[in-house]
């Protein structure tokens, strides 16, 4: 199934039409916005623009091109984003390479819907690595080649591998006449100083009304929608949706970390066979970024039953619950490593059991 359309924007829509048609687009651009707008949408709706077949001012949808495009599956339309950092400190460009095919496999999974990356998710220096070698070759199948580099915010230097990060600002700089980067962000303020001047900055606002309408009628949006934890009614959806549509799968998520703490904690208060079932259940086919979102909602609210202790008066309580708070801090700084979530579930439900066992 190909990603869902882009909705909205027409009006930055006609400007990038009618710039690419006077050959006047920029080789580097950068899509600045709010978060969850639909920038990295949009930088591959230009993309699928640059390898059309068809001559219009749109993509046609129709053509090769376009359907290896919204089936994220053209081989000369990279897509990067930040993802976890790879077990191995110094992962080939291949694992770099098979860690994307995943990644991208999940949002073709998902339509093309998902939402903001974990905390610790970047562009590590072997995912720039990776693109400055793609960058090197010839289009596989169109007249050029097109890198997406979402979120470029978070791309980190890393101390004593100033070359790739100087490779890529000359990449930036000066590309080759084949190439488009396209880098999106939504906090252009924190991209490196260097990266910020090599690339013109367009602005993406959020959606008008009538295009969040239209992205909510999308059946295939709907359906999304409607398995996660949002409220029913259109009106509500577009007042939280704030014209970002991610903001919506960002909202559900948070939802569902807080429930999945919830479980959590009371599983633990069950004895042991609950909380097994419990950390499978949190640790099983989800992202890491959902853990370490549990991870804080856990400790917000065991900090709500510590000042409920605190209140009763009860000591040893408020000791043993700021206790396993601590241990959860520490825990959420090893989910950055690559620790194993399931390990690190019943470590915590250990710890929380030595004082929440009924
Ligand atoms: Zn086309």
């Amino acid at each position: 199934m190909p990603i869902i359309p882009l909705y909205g924007h027409e009006a930055l829509r006609a400007r990038l039409a009618s710039a690419h048609a006077r050959g006047a687009l920029p080789p580097s651009l950068l899509l600045h916005g709010p978060r969850g707008v639909g920038k990295q949408r949009l930088a591959l709706w230009i993309g699928q623009m640059l390898l059309c077949d068809s001559d219009g001012d749109r993509p046609c949808g129709a053509c090769r091109h376009c359907r290896y495009v919204l089936d994220l599956a053209h081989p000369d339309l990279r897509w990067f984003f930040p993802r976890p950092r790879l077990p191995n400190p110094d992962p080939r460009t291949q694992d770099v390479l098979d860690d994307f095919v995943d990644a991208i496999g999940e949002r073709r999974k998902s339509n093309g819907l998902y939402s903001a990356p974990g905390g610790s998710e970047a562009l590590y220096v072997a995912t720039v690595r990776a693109i400055l070698q793609l960058a090197s070759l010839t289009p596989a199948m169109g007249r050029r080649k097109i890198f997406v580099i979402g979120d470029a915010e978070r791309m980190v230097s890393q101390e004593g591998s100033d070359q790739p990060a100087n490779a890529f600002l000359k990449m930036l700089e000066e590309p080759q006449a084949d190439t488009q980067i396209i880098l999106t962000s939504s906090e252009p303020g924190s991209l490196l100083p260097t990266i910020r001047s090599r690339a013109i900055a367009v602005r993406v606002p959020p959606l008008v009304e009538p295009a969040s309408r239209s992205f909510l009628g999308d059946p295939v949006v709907n359906a999304a929608l409607d398995r996660l934890d949002l409220p029913a009614s259109l009106e509500q959806r577009i007042e939280l949706m704030e014209g970002a549509p991610g903001m919506l799968l960002e909202s559900a998520d948070r939802a569902q970390a807080i429930a999945a703490a919830r479980e959590f904690l009371d599983a633990v208060s069950q004895g042991r066979a609950e909380w097994s079932r419990a950390v499978a259940k949190m640790s099983a086919a989800r992202a890491r970024g959902f853990f370490a979102d549990v991870l804080d909602a856990m400790t917000v609210q065991l900090h709500a039953r510590l000042r409920g202790a605190a209140g009763r008066s009860d000591a040893s309580r408020v000791t043993a619950i700021a206790h396993s708070i601590e241990h959860i801090e520490d825990a959420k700084v090893r989910v950055d490593g690559n620790v194993n979530p399931q390990l690190l579930g019943a470590s915590i439900a250990r710890e929380v059991a030595t004082w929440s066992l009924s």
